[in-house]
């Protein structure tokens, strides 16, 4: 696939900034960066962190290590400032302002949406279908996409937030066929961590229009961190790359995410993952015994989507007992719904004593 044609020609055709840690080893008498020398600051991180010096622009061993974990080359990898970063680069990279357009199937990520209006792009929407579990139409996505020519991106996500549902390979690939030659695949995968198929980016050989976007912020517990991945072909990680900042990973970030990463992090990681997954289990029954809640939705992410009489009031009084979830009852297709974060043992119980209250207030006032 001829990836310069589908980005923007202004992109293509720049010459892209080389900086100093880019352009040259950052090895022997550092004299080409006008950093100064740390030796008049009194704090420890700073030299042992070279909080002097401007951090490698994609730190290799970060790299490695993550690409490992992904079990993908290198090259097929661009760190970046979370997946928002990697959201945003390819919405200025693939899409003229004014002319492009971009698809979603809503209920999805607010992001997404945020990115294409930014860069001015059109944001053509495929509703999920409600009655069928928030379900894609593939059939009908991929007319969308065979509708219109001026679609360069189209995102999916799996688990999709806020419904927690999954896409299957076959659904997948019906997209990535229709987008052949015409336009990139992304598949945001911030939670995969959560279930149990395997990542789509073993799909990219074959697929090269197929993007995918990993993230430590949900199942590594380093939201704080900002640090995600784009996961492509090479190609677009180096179009990506033109429009990307100089120094995108501050070295607090890197050191951060090293630490994430590191062998005894990596199980604690699993284990982590393995609670949320019995503690969501768990929330579930308690959820088809509170009489407050009117439906949810089984989810493979660590949160799950409830619907009540009145999201508002239940925020509210979750709120008032010191308990934010969220509500997301102001989208057409999410009438009396909030969304609800698996968190920690205490954290559960402490929400279910919440919910169970709300439930006896509510029953009182029927009864009124
Ligand atoms: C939370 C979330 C992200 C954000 O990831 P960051 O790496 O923290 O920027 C991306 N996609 C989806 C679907 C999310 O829910």
């Amino acid at each position: 696939m001829d990836f310069k044609r589908l980005a923007r020609p202004e992109i293509v055709a720049m010459k892209p900034y080389v900086s100093a840690r880019s352009g040259a080893a950052a090895d022997g008498i550092l004299l080409n960066a006008n950093e100064a020398p740390a030796t008049h600051v009194d704090e420890p991180i700073w030299q042992h962190l070279a909080l002097n010096r401007y951090p490698p622009p994609q730190p290799a061993e970060l790299k490695e290590q993550l690409a490992a974990i992904y079990d993908v080359a290198t090259s097929n990898l661009l760190l970046t400032r979370g997946s928002d970063e990697g959201i945003d680069l390819l919405m200025r990279v693939f899409c003229r302002a004014g002319e492009d357009a971009m698809v979603e199937c809503s209920p999805c990520f607010g992001m997404y949406r945020i990115a294409a209006t930014i860069q001015n792009a059109r944001v053509i929407d495929v509703p999920r279908q409600l009655a069928n579990g928030f379900a894609i139409d593939f059939d009908q996505l991929v007319n969308v996409i065979q509708e219109n020519d001026d679609i360069k991106l189209v995102f999916l996500t799996s688990p999709n937030n806020p419904t927690g549902d999954l896409i299957f390979q076959q659904q997948l690939e019906s997209v990535l066929k229709a987008c052949k030659d015409k336009a990139l695949v992304v598949l945001d995968e911030a939670y995969i961590e959560f279930c149990e198929v395997d990542s789509a980016a073993a799909l990219i050989g074959r697929w090269p229009h197929l993007v995918v976007l990993r993230t430590l912020s949900k199942a590594w517990a380093a939201a704080g961190v900002r640090c995600g991945v784009v996961i492509a072909d090479p190609e677009v990680i180096a179009l990506l790359q033109r429009v990307i900042a100089p120094y995108p990973l501050a070295a607090t970030v890197i050191d951060a995410a090293m630490r994430c990463v590191s062998m005894e992090a990596r199980l604690s990681q699993q284990n982590l993952v393995g609670e949320i997954r019995l503690r969501r289990q768990r929330f579930y029954d308690f959820l088809s015994s509170c009489d407050a809640v009117e439906a949810f939705w089984e989810s493979e992410a660590n949160f799950v989507l409830i619907r009540v009489a009145d999201a508002a009031g239940l925020t509210q009084w979750c709120a008032d007992q010191g308990i934010r979830i969220r509500d997301f009852s102001s989208q057409t297709q999410l009438k009396g719904c909030v969304r609800v974060t698996i968190g920690s043992e205490p954290e559960q119980t402490e929400l279910q004593g919440v919910m169970q209250n709300y439930a006896e207030k509510i029953r009182k006032e029927r009864n009124e």
